[in-house]
């Protein structure tokens, strides 16, 4: 039986069940760290602030940022609903929106690049957290986190993502991942914060050796993170410290820019989908700020990899492949070529699924660009379409068209792309495109991977794995 883990309640989850009778607990890690508020000084929440890792001075890095480019305030200009969530067919909401990008400076970008946003955790859930902690009367004093007097350990370190003068209020809404997994080392630290005897057991139990099956069914399979687990567990009060010790950092997440650079104006655009269930992180903060006036966003560009157009510098000829909100540098790529129509001479192919009609990012432009010859070939396909006899998935598309797809893709200047959220789908079409070869070149299984592996050192089969 497949579980839908996002339908559980935590109020269902019967700790005692959980809990082993014999086990051996991880050992927690020393405590290393202390909190020390170092004025009743009270720092005012009122204007808007700049996230707290960018007062972490240099060395603290941002992953992936080109040279020179820290993250900078970025106006949201617009937004645009792109499709809507649909329960019935479980699809997710999709917004475009147009970011004002003139605070990068005179940014050079390829359709493909990504742009990386600084999520902040929820507003609610910070204040949750800092009451747990009673640190409610002190959320918004100046604090700073050092080496415990009595730290022996030599390796030790405040983590780099605290700023050295911060907020309790400022470290869980801008520095930690609350949504991190807890490791067993951490569930062991915060059963030794936990006054009832039972929801200690349980926490002591699911850090240990013995209770590797329940840990792999609640944390790993089932997702429950530090916020669940003080849900269950009343009695559990971690210090700051502590939590600091063990919670990651909140890292930045990518996003693929869906226009051009011809386009001109100081501004891109990127497209984010939005589970209704347990929304991410960062997309739930996207959704906030929407609401707000000015509504604005850090941001940094992301070096460049081998996913961009690059027909100009070398003409020839895109296989295009995208399932959902994978379609976003495609539309890009094809908006690229458009406004460059008369360099760029090659064939663009492209293939993509949504779950239906109406989930499929610019339906209408997609048609429009087959129509005027930016696209030779559109194939689309709807994962949730009740006709038996259309093909549902891309795989289906690109195995009625074996033949002529891996014609296109040995030609020299073709170069195939696939961008997909989710590494299981990324792995399927992979294997579909090694079935595509194997039929059409007449090879076994070995020789066929051997050849899209040889595709991928050429530069040839380039992808985007999402999540
Ligand atoms: C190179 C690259 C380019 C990317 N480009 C885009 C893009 O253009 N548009 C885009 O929407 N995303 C894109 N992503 C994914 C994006 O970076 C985030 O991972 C995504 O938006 C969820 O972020 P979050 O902080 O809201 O979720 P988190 O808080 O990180 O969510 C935790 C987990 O929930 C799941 N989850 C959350 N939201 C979703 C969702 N909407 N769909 C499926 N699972 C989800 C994931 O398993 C995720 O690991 C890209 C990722 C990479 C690596």
């Amino acid at each position: 039986m497949v579980v839908d883990v996002d339908q559980l309640d935590n109020s269902l989850v019967d700790i005692d069940v959980y809990t082993l009778t014999e086990y051996v607990s991880a050992k927690p890690l020393e405590s290393n760290l202390e909190v020390l508020f170092t004025t009743t000084e009270h720092v005012s929440q009122q204007e808007e602030k700049p996230c707290a890792q960018l007062k972490c001075g240099e060395n603290l890095k941002f992953p992936f940022a080109r040279d020179s480019y820290s993250p900078v305030a970025v106006s949201i200009l617009d937004d645009k609903e792109l499709v809507s969530a649909d329960a019935v067919t479980d699809t997710k909401r999709v917004v475009e929106l147009t970011l004002d990008i003139s605070a990068l400076g005179d940014l050079h970008y390829d359709p493909g690049d990504t742009v990386a946003i600084l999520p902040s955790n929820a507003s609610k859930v910070v204040a949750q957290l800092l009451q747990r902690l009673d640190l409610t009367q002190q959320a918004d004093s100046a604090c700073h986190v050092r080496l415990a007097a009595n730290c022996t350990k030599k390796s030790a370190k405040v983590p780099a993502h605290i700023p050295a003068s911060t907020t309790p209020r400022e470290i869980f809404t801008h520095c930690v991942a609350l949504h991190s997994v807890p490791q067993k080392q951490f569930l062991s630290a915060l059963a030794s914060c936990t006054s009832d005897v039972r929801e200690r057991a349980f926490l002591a139990s699911l850090s240990s050796k013995q209770g590797a099956v329940h840990y792999q069914t609640l944390i790993l399979e089932r997702g429950l993170g530090l916020l669940d687990l003080l849900e269950l567990c009343a009695s559990c009060k971690p210090s700051l410290a502590l939590l600091i010790e063990h919670l990651p950092r909140l890292l930045p997440r990518p996003y693929s820019i869906s226009n051009s650079p011809l386009e001109g104006k100081q501004q891109l655009r990127i497209i984010y989908s939005i589970r209704a269930r347990k929304p991410g992180v960062t997309t739930s903060m996207l959704e906030v700020k929407l609401k707000e006036q000015p509504a604005r966003v850090f941001v940094y560009p992301r070096l460049q990899n081998a996913f961009h157009y690059t027909d100009l510098e070398l003409p020839g000829n895109q296989i295009l492949i995208a399932v959902g909100t994978g379609l976003a540098p495609f539309l890009g790529f094809l908006a690229h070529k458009e406004l460059c129509q008369q360099q760029a001479t090659g064939q663009t192919w492209l293939y993509v699924g949504a779950k239906t009609s109406q989930a499929m990012l610019k339906q209408q432009q997609l048609i429009a660009w087959q129509k005027s010859s930016v696209l030779q070939r559109l194939r689309m396909c709807y994962s949730r379409s009740s006709s038996d006899d259309e093909p549902k998935h891309v795989q289906e598309l690109l195995e009625q068209d074996a033949e002529e797809l891996v014609e296109l893709l040995l030609l020299p200047k073709t170069i195939l792309y696939v961008c997909a959220d989710g590494a299981k789908i990324s792995k399927s079409i992979d294997d579909c495109l090694r079935r595509c070869m194997q039929r059409v070149l007449h090879l076994d299984e070995t020789e066929a991977v051997k050849r899209l592996k040889e595709l991928r050192t050429q530069g040839k089969y380039r992808e985007d794995v999402w999540l």
